[in-house]
C-alpha cells in the first residue's frame, strides 16, 4: 500500500475508545488519516488518552463523537458534520458491539432488542447514512465474529453476527456499481474489556473454563490480540483489497477452519 494513501482521507470507526476499535483508530492514525472514534464512552474518560496522544504524536486528528450507534440521529448528524469537514469519507468500521452471553430460554425480549439494535442495526443506520458520501475506492468492514460463522450458546449475540454476514452482502451489491467494497471481518476470542467484562459476570471458575475452551477449539492455541484483527481491518478498508468485496474473513486462529477436528484428532491420537 502507498504510504500515503490514508492522508487526506476520513475514516469512521464506531467503538473506536477500547478494545479492537482502539486498535483500529490507533493504526489509522498513524497512517495519517482523519478518524472519526463513535462511542458511547465520554471524551473525558482517561480510556481516551492514548489515542489521543497516537493523533498528536503522528499529526493527524481524531475527532471523538460520543453518540450511540443505535440512534438514528447519530448517524445523520455524523453525515452531515463529515460533509462539512470536506475530507472525502473512504473508510466506516462497524465494529461496536455488546454481548450477553445468555440462551435463547434465558433472554427477554427487552434485551434481545436492545442487543439487536447496538449490533446489527446500527451497521445498517451507518452504512446507509454514510455510503452515500463514499465515494469510488471507499470500503465499509463489518465487525461479525466465529459466532457469525458457527452455533454458539449466546443467542441473540449469535444472531446478530449473522446477520451482519447479511448486511455484508446485501450491501456489497447495492454499493458494487459506487465501487465501495463491504466485507466482513469475523474474529475469535480477542482479549478485550468484553471478554473481561463478560467473565467478570460469570465466575473465575468458569472464565478459566471459557478461556481454556476457546485455546483447546484454536489451531493457535491462544486468543487475539486486538492488534491482529485492527491489521485484518486496515487491510480490507485500503488499496490492497481492491478486488476483495462480500467476503467474510475469519480472523480467528484457525477456530472455524478446522478447530473442532482438531481437537478430536488430538483426542484420538491422529493429530
Ligand atoms: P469492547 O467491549 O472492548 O469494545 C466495544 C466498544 O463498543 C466499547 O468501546 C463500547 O463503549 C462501544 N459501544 C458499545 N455500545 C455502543 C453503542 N451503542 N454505541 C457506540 N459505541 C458502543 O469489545 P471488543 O472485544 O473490542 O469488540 C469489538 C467488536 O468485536 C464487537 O462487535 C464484538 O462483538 C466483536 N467481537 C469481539 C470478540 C472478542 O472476543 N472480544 C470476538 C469476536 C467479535
Amino acid at each position: 500500500m502507498n504510504s500515503n494513501y490514508w492522508l487526506g482521507k476520513a475514516v469512521v470507526v464506531t467503538g473506536g475508545a477500547r478494545g479492537q476499535g482502539a486498535a483500529e483508530v490507533l493504526r489509522l492514525l498513524k497512517a495519517g488519516a482523519t478518524v472519526y472514534a463513535v462511542d458511547v464512552i465520554p471524551d473525558d474518560d482517561p480510556l481516551w488518552d492514548a489515542l489521543v496522544t497516537a493523533a498528536h504524536t503522528s499529526g493527524a486528528t481524531l475527532i471523538i463523537r460520543v453518540a450511540d450507534v443505535s440512534q438514528e440521529s447519530t448517524w445523520t448528524g455524523l453525515a452531515r458534520d463529515i460533509l462539512e469537514a470536506g475530507l472525502p469519507l473512504f473508510g466506516l468500521v462497524n465494529n461496536a458491539g455488546i454481548t450477553l452471553r445468555k440462551k435463547v430460554t434465558e433472554t427477554s425480549a427487552q434485551e434481545w432488542d436492545h442487543l439487536l439494535d447496538i449490533n446489527l442495526k446500527g451497521a445498517f443506520l451507518a452504512i446507509r447514512a454514510l455510503a452515500p458520501l463514499m465515494p469510488a475506492g471507499a470500503a465499509i468492514v463489518n465487525i461479525s465474529s466465529v459466532a457469525g460463522l458457527i452455533g454458539y450458546f449466546s443467542a441473540a449475540y449469535t444472531t446478530s453476527k449473522w446477520a451482519l454476514r447479511g448486511l455484508t452482502r446485501a450491501a456489497a451489491l447495492e454499493l458494487a456499481d459506487q465501487g465501495i467494497r463491504v466485507n466482513t471481518v469475523c474474529p475469535g476470542l480477542v482479549e478485550t474489556p468484553m471478554i473481561l467484562q463478560a467473565n467478570v459476570v460469570h465466575n473465575a471458575e468458569k472464565a478459566q473454563l471459557f478461556h481454556q475452551g476457546n485455546a483447546d477449539a484454536t489451531l493457535l492455541s491462544r486468543g487475539a490480540d486486538p492488534d491482529e484483527i485492527a491489521a485484518a481491518v486496515v487491510f480490507l478498508l485500503g488499496p490492497d483489497a481492491s478486488f476483495i468485496t462480500g467476503a467474510d474473513l475469519p480472523v480467528d486462529g484457525g477456530m472455524s477452519g478446522g478447530g473442532v477436528y482438531w481437537r478430536i484428532g488430538k483426542g484420538t491420537g491422529d493429530l
